[in-house]
């Protein structure tokens, strides 16, 4: 066992011989001499000693007790009732007084030391409890789930020195684990984590336990991944599950890369408290984050076009009545490209329906990288695609289009024999134009102009005039 430090507080060191004896050969206390001012108890502040002897107890208004961070023992030599009642004003934790016999004062220290150690676990479980008080009317002083996870995991990195922290979801079969909350990127949602890379959160699923990784670079748990974190400057990990009605529905996922920190008793106790007042909240919003996370792939899915992954008409329509409204008002140029794949029947018919598709597909990938950010850019029908461009003249409208054209023209498609090209027809209409009242006026002179680009021969661009 490791000694205790005890200090022993002299005027000098020759007063204390017999003292020095008493320890000498102590299996328990390691003992440093500490003489008189000008700073007697400098030691005291620098070391977290067990205890502190005075073995004078003239010295005791020369130090500072007053923060009592070690149990103090005086020693009391000459007037005995003048000693004790010093002692007593300066809150020490024990005396005794002559003659000084070596059993008394040990059994003195122990049981000082032991009152101590007992005050001080009990004040930092008061602590704690009003902490896990304060921290579960904090998540209840909310309803929005999102803001619920995020307070959840700022709170901890409050409490804790940690160098990130999440809050991790899992299903009931841990097929799948989602980075719900994260102190470091407030604004995650749902990030699919992959189980494979995180064996620490494995082990505290399977164990319902709290996972504690001192070092990543000697847990036997971390092999399988050392050499991927440890580059990440990660020490040691705190895996704490959070199980509601007796299934693990998350963790609770603390790192940090302070050479000496790792994860203690106390915090561990504490954050198994945390986890244990918000699983009923962490549940409920957990389920809120699914469903809406259901509900945006949703919305996402009814917009997109199911084969190339563009947005579809429904949405081009939505986006170019806006536009073309706010195009009217505000007296801003836009123009519109209707664009169809030259001879695509042949592909199909050469290749097969199957390669036609994914020639659809590579198109529209082309398309979305020539396009500019602004552009609204959707699938037509069939071969045919259809971008607007807000705020953009008729100039710049052409030079897009031929951009398009040239880039599609020189493209090797894929599932095609390599010499294979293929090319596109354009048509061009542009608003502020004579003859366009309507934003479906503007999308049919498109139309028109690409059935000229076809009639005069393909692979170019029409504009409507
Ligand atoms: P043009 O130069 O006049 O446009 O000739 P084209 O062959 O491209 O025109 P046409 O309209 O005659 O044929 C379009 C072809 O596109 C016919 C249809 O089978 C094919 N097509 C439309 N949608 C899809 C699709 O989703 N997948 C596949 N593989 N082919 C499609
Ligand atoms: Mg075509
Ligand atoms: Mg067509």
């Amino acid at each position: 066992m490791k000694k205790k430090t005890l200090f022993i507080i002299v005027k000098s060191k020759a007063a204390a011989t017999f003292l020095e004896a008493f320890f000498r050969t102590s299996g328990i206390y390691r003992p440093v001499f500490c003489s008189t001012p000008p700073s007697p108890c400098a030691p005291l502040e620098k070391e977290r000693g067990a205890s502190a002897l005075i073995a004078e107890i003239s010295l005791l208004p020369l130090i500072s007790l007053t923060d009592h961070t070690i149990p103090c023992i005086a020693l009391i030599g000459g007037d005995k009732k003048k000693g004790i009642e010093t002692a007593v004003a300066y809150s020490v934790d024990g005396y005794i007084t002559r003659p000084f016999v070596k059993e008394d004062l040990d059994f003195m220290l122990s049981t000082v030391i032991r009152d101590h150690e007992m005050i001080r676990i009990q004040k930092k479980e008061i602590r704690d409890l009003r902490t896990l008080h304060e921290f579960a009317q904090l998540i209840s002083s909310t309803l929005d789930p999102k803001q619920i996870l995020f307070m959840i995991v700022k709170r901890i990195s409050d409490l804790m020195p940690v160098t990130r922290c999440s809050i991790i979801q899992v299903d009931w079969l841990h097929k799948f684990a989602y980075v719900v909350a994260s102190f470091e990127t407030p604004n995650v949602s749902m990030i699919k984590l992959s189980l494979k890379k995180y064996p620490e959160i494995v082990e505290a699923l399977f164990r319902k336990k709290p996972v504690v990784v001192s070092d990543i670079n000697t847990n036997p748990i971390m092999k399988s991944v050392r050499n991927i974190i440890s580059p990440l400057g990660i020490r040691s990990i705190l895996v704490m599950p959070i199980i509601f009605e007796k299934k693990v529905i998350g963790t609770l996922f603390l790192r940090t890369s302070r050479k000496q920190h790792t994860f203690k008793k106390d915090e561990v106790r504490l954050l198994q408290g945390i986890a244990e007042v918000s699983a009923n909240t962490l549940y409920n919003a957990f389920r809120f984050a699914q469903v809406e996370d259901e509900r945006t792939r949703l919305e996402k899915l009814a917009i997109t076009d199911y084969l190339t992954g563009i947005y579809n008409v429904r949405y081009f329509q939505h986006r170019i009545i806006e536009e073309f409204t706010r195009a009217e008002r505000y007296k801003l140029p836009i123009c519109c490209l209707m664009l169809d794949i030259d001879r695509f029947k042949k592909i199909n018919d050469s290749y097969g329906h199957k390669t036609g598709d994914l020639v659809l597909k590579e198109f529209a990938q082309q398309l979305r990288q020539l396009s500019r950010k602004s552009d609204v850019l959707a699938r037509y029908g069939g071969e045919e695609f259809i971008i607007m461009l807000p705020q953009t003249t008729i100039a710049g409208a052409v030079a897009e289009a031929e951009r398009i054209r040239n880039a599609i023209a020189s493209h090797a498609f894929k599932g095609l024999e390599s010499g294979m090209r293929l090319t596109v027809s354009i048509g061009i209409s542009s608003y502020p134009n004579a003859r366009i009242k309507t934003y479906d006026e503007l999308i049919s002179a498109a139309d028109d102009s690409l059935y000229e680009a076809k009639k005069s021969g393909r692979d170019r661009v029409v504009v409507f005039t």
